[in-house]
């Protein structure tokens, strides 16, 4: 079976697919696969390995439940709304701007209800499921909402709609183990959840979805400079500002260190966007394809006052939003301060104030799809993922020739080395034409395999996915040649003798 297509590839392979198909499935619910869920796992794995090892986060987890209280200091219970319509004749939900802005081809940013309202009649914007009018415009609230605990005591509670809040909350206490020094980063990795509209993007609009949040506390007297800006202020970044959208112009390419000259963006902020675009090309998303794009002042939430996106430009979803690097001001500690009556302020050298937050806030969904998207390659008949080791589900797969004469044996005593030794790999029997294929289509970028000449000569032979070139390697080495091809540190063509 042939099939082009990066969904039908990821579903058939086991990757993702739609939750609850046996009962027909929910728009906006995915299940990650044995090969998604591991590179999954590898991609979160590289954002925390970053944040906590490089940046110093203190690593936290909070309930995903909560009681309604913070989302109402927030303003997720007031202004986390859609704007909302619905088909008169056959009941089918719509985002009322989106629609709007189908049939005009032009923004709605910043338009009130009313005025989508008169906008969608006077345009004659129809249904456009079964044509039928569409009426009923109202804002539809997105946070899923329940109870804790039974009877009349029950507490209305609500998902998170975001990490970030659940951060917030218990900062004084983060600020003591921090030993209160700032700047202070915080991470938070987890589900969060969303009762979109209409969902029909597969991974990149979920209603239950992960993300992995990073709030940097900062003195808002000393915010200007990041300390280690120097190492990513040569970083090359394709850069689309207010300006440049408001004039309609197409961007730039810039050095982070250029995007801070001229203006543009902070220190902080131009920080997180080279680190964030390095990371997502480590991960294997193809850097050509990434933007950072600011937000234009009618967009941008009112108590930001700087917020960048860097964009991915999917060949079957449009841009998708990766990561948002948003400065939050001192608005979400005041917030919680005013409404929990606890105080949020801190005493550095004698001065009392509130710290500024700059949020780093990134989806997992989203680089899951871009990663698996980027490296799906076409070579002749064969079809492959070009996933980096980092990222890839396995990093090696080992097999015997042939099922018999104790080959299988020997086979599974490499693997169990491999392991031992801290590697993700993988044993597999079969015929080597099809195991090939099979690590082919999973991205494992390199295959062992053990034959009858292994038992003279004590050696096996390494295929390298991309182009398929096979070195022979002894055995008792295998374990040094694997970490020196996975880390790049020797050439694949130098790590063992070539077979011609
Ligand atoms: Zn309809």
């Amino acid at each position: 079976m042939k099939d082009d297509n990066v969904l039908d590839i990821a579903k058939r392979r086991g990757f993702f697919w739609p939750s609850f198909e046996i009962y027909g499935s929910v728009g906006g619910f995915y299940t990650y696969g044995p090969l998604g869920a591991l590179l999954k796992l590898r991609i979160e794995q590289m954002i925390r390995n970053h944040y906590v090892n490089n940046e110093g986060c203190l690593l936290i987890e909070a309930p995903l439940l909560s009681p309604e209280d913070p989302w109402v200091a927030s303003g997720h219970v007031e202004s986390f709304t859609d704007m909302t319509i619905e088909c008169g004749k056959c009941g089918e939900p719509y985002r009322a701007d989106h629609l709007l802005e189908e049939k005009t081809k032009k923004s709605t940013e910043g338009m009130s209800l009313t005025m989508i309202k008169g906008l969608i009649k006077k345009n004659d914007v129809r249904c456009p499921r079964c044509g039928g009018p569409l009426e009923n415009v109202y804002d539809y609230n997105l946070m899923f909402k329940t109870f804790i605990g039974p009877g009349k005591n029950k507490i209305a509670a609500d998902l998170r709609p975001e990490t970030a809040q659940t951060t917030y909350m218990p900062f004084r206490r983060l600020f003591e183990l921090g030993r209160k020094k700032l700047p202070l980063g915080v991470i938070q990795f987890g589900k969060s959840f969303r009762n979109e509209i209409s969902p029909r993007q597969g991974l990149v609009r979920l209603r239950e979805f992960s993300q992995a949040e990073a709030q940097f506390f900062l003195d808002p007297e000393n915010k200007r400079k990041h300390s280690k800006f120097d190492l990513v202020k040569r970083k090359r970044l394709s850069v689309l500002t207010k300006h440049d959208q408001v004039r309609n112009k197409p961007g730039n390419a810039l050095e982070a260190s250029g995007l801070v000259r001229k203006k543009l963006t902070s220190e902080w902020i131009a920080y997180f966007l080279a680190v964030s675009v390095k990371l997502f090309e480590d991960m294997g998303i193809d850097g050509s394809r990434l933007r950072c794009r600011q937000h234009k002042d009618d967009e941008r939430s009112f108590y930001s006052s700087d917020t960048w996106d860097v964009e991915y430009m999917s060949d079957s979803y449009g841009k998708i939003e990766l990561v948002g690097i948003a400065d939050r001001t001192d608005y979400d500690l005041k917030r919680h301060q005013e409404f929990s009556k606890q105080s949020m302020e801190v005493n550095i050298e004698g001065r009392r104030f509130v710290p500024h937050v700059v949020e780093i806030a990134y989806g997992i969904d989203r680089p899951v799809y871009s990663v698996i998207e980027s490296c799906l390659r076409h070579d002749g008949d064969r079809t492959y993922f070009s996933f980096p080791p980092t990222v890839s589900p396995y990093q090696v797969a080992v097999f015997p020739l042939v099922k018999k004469d104790g080959l299988p044996k020997k086979a599974r005593e490499i693997q169990k080395t491999l392991l031992d030794a801290g590697f993700y790999a993988l044993y597999d029997e079969g015929f080597i034409g099809r195991l090939y294929y099979r690590q082919d289509e999973a991205g494992t970028p390199f295959c062992i395999t053990y034959d009858y000449d292994s038992k003279k000569d004590n050696s096996v032979t390494i295929r390298k996915r991309d182009d398929q070139k096979q070195i022979r390697v002894r055995i008792k080495d295998i374990v040094n040649v694997i970490g020196d091809i996975i880390s790049g540190r020797v050439k694949f063509e130098k790590a063992g003798k070539l077979l011609k």
